[in-house]
């Protein structure tokens, strides 16, 4: 029995995925670049994609490009965006939850001479959108801020962010690491202040190494790598377009209103039959997706937890996949003590997960919550 609760992480790929993937491999093998029919044939099934992200996200089929995972997506947003912006100002405008690509990148620039500030949760865990305002000035080239927390499920106010910061500095970039939101909410990117948005394949699932990149029309961003000319030159390279399929075929078979309807029912029995359970706090909350729960189980850490879990098949994750062994940032930006932090779970579901599988993990968090505690 195998019951993986583990979604933020990655997600098993879809046999719609394994499909496209495989006919693109074996039939349609050639560059997409060659001039030659095959070529030209490969090339079509890359235009079809496209078709589909600009479908999803409501944009248009040439502002997506890809890229080999969010990680690369969020990089060319933040790094290619200061470099083409830096004779306009050096200031950049950040949070403290983001993903260590985003944290990382813009620390990077700091060495290059760029100011990075970043914009703390209020008291109650949730982002005000004025707060962006107060920060953005006249030398603020980007704003960067995910949609969803990849830790809690926290929703960040977007499209009030992007308003926000563009009514004081009309200028101004706005890039949206939307990883843990796409395929998974609804996003519209007609009308809205986002310029820039990153995703990736594997969290939708489709394989691990594809990922992709809107980029609204008239942004300009500074390439990362220089080669070939593919993708208008913004990020050469040979396209896979085995993963470029197998994302699209990913994308375009969610259903996200159906999904979105299970995941409420998954959340609310879960949180319903944690609440049998005196040793489990809940630290996602009414602001969350409803696709994350994050908890803490005072008494056992975090790690022996999921080892526990593990003995019977479950599989959980201690925290974000990315920050293995070190102590959330993120639970402690939302005001989580260092005890709930030790303690802390990521419970994460795919449109697969049942009623039985949370059956199955809490009658496993009990018998853990008893034999730990027992043996300490
Ligand atoms: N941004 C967020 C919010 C994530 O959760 C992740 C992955 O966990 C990433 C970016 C990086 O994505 P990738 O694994 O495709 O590089």
């Amino acid at each position: 029995m195998e019951i993986y609760l583990d979604n933020c992480a990655t997600t098993k790929v879809c046999e719609e995925a394994i499909r496209a993937s495989v006919y693109a491999m074996s039939e349609q093998y050639a560059n997409p670049s060659s001039l030659h029919k095959k070529g030209f044939e490969a090339e079509k099934l890359i235009t079809d994609a496209k078709r589909v992200f600009a479908n999803a996200l409501s944009c248009d089929e040439r502002e997506i490009y890809f890229t080999s995972c969010a990680t690369e997506s969020n990089n060319m947003s933040i790094i290619g965006t200061a470099f083409a912006k830096k004779r306009v100002g050096n200031k950049i405008i950040t949070t403290q939850i983001e993903h260590p690509s985003v944290l990382q990148a813009v620390k990077y620039l700091e060495t290059q001479g760029f100011e990075v500030v970043t914009i703390k949760p209020g008291k109650d865990g949730s982002f005000n959108a004025e707060d962006f305002y107060d920060a953005t000035d006249d030398k603020t080239i980007l704003v960067s801020t995910m949609l969803v927390n990849n830790e809690v499920g926290l929703i960040l106010p977007v499209d009030e962010i992007g308003k926000a910061v563009k009514r004081k500095t009309p200028d101004v970039i706005y890039h949206v690491d939307a990883v843990q939101a796409f395929g998974k909410l609804p996003i519209k990117l007609k009308n809205s202040p986002i310029d820039l948005l990153s995703a990736s394949g594997h969290k939708t699932y489709a394989p691990k190494g594809i990922g992709l990149i809107y980029i609204k029309k008239g942004v300009r961003l500074t390439p990362l790598l220089y080669g070939g000319g593919q993708q208008k030159g913004i990020r050469p390279g040979t396209e896979s377009v085995p993963l470029i399929c197998a994302f699209a075929a990913a994308v375009e078979s969610i259903d996200i209103k159906e999904n979105l309807e299970h995941y409420n029912m998954l959340k609310n029995y879960l949180i319903s039959r944690l609440s049998e359970i005196e040793e489990v706090s809940v630290n996602s909350n009414e602001n969350c997706v409803p696709y994350i729960v994050n908890i803490s189980v005072k008494g056992v850490r975090s790690e022996v937890n999921l080892h526990f879990l593990e003995q019977y098949g479950i599989f959980v994750s201690s925290g974000s996949a990315c920050a293995k062994g070190e102590k959330s940032y993120v639970l402690k930006a939302l005001g989580c003590n260092d005890k709930q932090i030790d303690t802390a779970l990521r419970i994460s579901f795919s449109k697969d997960t049942q009623k039985s599988d949370i059956d199955e993990l809490v009658d496993r968090l009990k018998l853990g919550i008893k034999t730990l505690i027992k043996l300490k």
